[in-house]
């Protein structure tokens, strides 16, 4: 095995690149949402017309931008991409707007963060493909319109409570990303590595899955960071014995938990005895935002059964106790004590 190959040299930015998937079939998972994107798509194409606007929502890592990439390519147009953060002023979203052939994408990734200015023009535009322009100032002001070429915009939002209703309206289609299951991510390592041209086992495939958090993202970096490993202690090909050497060096979590999840649980056990707590005490007790909580850090929590919502608020379950090696006190058996 060869180490010194080209991909030695490749940085992270390159592998992502190399990484993402480009079309419909290539992207694993998320079928529900997939094969309704790629009716529309075709519709679209049948038509002639662009796509209606698309929000996806969900949190960071899913493959948001990924499927842009994918629905422009599909649709054999143009993309741009830019942020709610980057727009600042509304010069700059005439600018890309004007700039678009007919039928383009738009990708505006953190939507939830444009100022409101921005947002107000974005209504007209995803309207009336038209924007009203301010033009000189003082008593010569007037605002002139302009006619855009019809195009498909992509908002992106890990935070959806945030979106207003009129722009949330403005979405013909709307997707909301889960995060992955071991199976699907299991063919996200398999597909990556070989891409990456690294031999890889199995069940070495399915422990970085089942470390990564549901998110492709992750199982991408883990996996690089495993054929490191692999590269340097071994003999360049990955097995259970290798990955698991790595993980292990790396100190990723046994369940593949992040710092702010394994503090929630850590939170919600060792100062409110386990729950049930409500979300805003929770969050104030962490330093995180209520909602950030509630839509980027509680759904995993949940799906992998170490939280419960139960109607008086979230309580961990045993898994999480075992997890953070706490013994669970019984509150009803303590409280018969006394
Ligand atoms: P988001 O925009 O939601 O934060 P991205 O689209 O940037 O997430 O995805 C992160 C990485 O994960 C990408 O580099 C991509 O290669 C990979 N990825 C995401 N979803 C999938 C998928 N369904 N199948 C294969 N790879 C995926």
């Amino acid at each position: 095995f060869d180490f010194r190959n080209e991909n030695t040299f490749e940085s992270d930015s390159d592998l992502t690149n190399t990484l993402r998937p480009l079309s419909f079939d290539d992207f694993k998972g998320q079928k529900k949402i997939v094969d309704n994107l790629e009716i529309f798509v075709k519709a679209a194409k049948i038509r002639s017309e662009a796509l209606d606007h698309v929000l996806l929502h969900g949190p960071p890592g899913l493959g948001k931008t990924t499927l842009s990439n994918i629905i422009a390519n599909e649709l054999g147009v143009g993309l741009k991409i830019t942020s709610g953060p980057v727009l600042d002023k509304p010069g700059d979203l005439a600018g890309l707007l004007t700039n678009l052939e007919p039928h383009d994408v738009l990708f505006i990734d953190e939507i939830h963060r444009l100022s409101p200015i921005v947002e107000e023009y974005l209504y007209s535009a995803m309207e009336d493909f038209r924007i009203d322009i301010m033009i000189d100032k003082g008593p010569s002001a007037r605002s002139i319109q302009i006619e855009i070429a019809p195009f498909t915009l992509i908002g992106a939002t890990t935070r959806s409570g945030l979106l207003t209703s009129p722009l949330r309206a403005r979405f013909g289609i709307n997707s909301h990303l889960e995060y992955y299951d071991i199976d699907v991510l299991s063919k996200i390592v398999v597909r990556s590595a070989a891409l990456l041209n690294v031999p890889i086992e199995e069940n070495a495939a399915h422990e970085i899955a089942f470390r990564s958090r549901g998110t492709p993202r992750i199982v991408n970096s883990l996996l690089r960071r495993v054929r490191d490993f692999a590269m340097v202690k071994g003999n360049g090909a990955i097995d259970l014995k290798i990955t698991r050497f790595a993980l292990e060096a790396l100190n990723i979590d046994k369940y593949g938990l992040d710092e702010m999840d394994n503090k929630i649980l850590a939170t919600i056990i060792d100062k409110f005895r386990g729950g049930p707590v409500g979300i805003s005490t929770i969050a104030t007790a962490v330093g995180e935002d209520a909602g950030t909580i509630e839509e980027v850090y509680e759904p995993f929590l949940i799906k992998e059964g170490f939280i419960k919502r139960t109607p008086r608020g979230r309580e961990v379950t045993s898994l999480a106790y075992s997890h953070l090696d706490r013994t669970n006190v019984d509150n009803h058996q303590e409280n018969r004590l006394f």
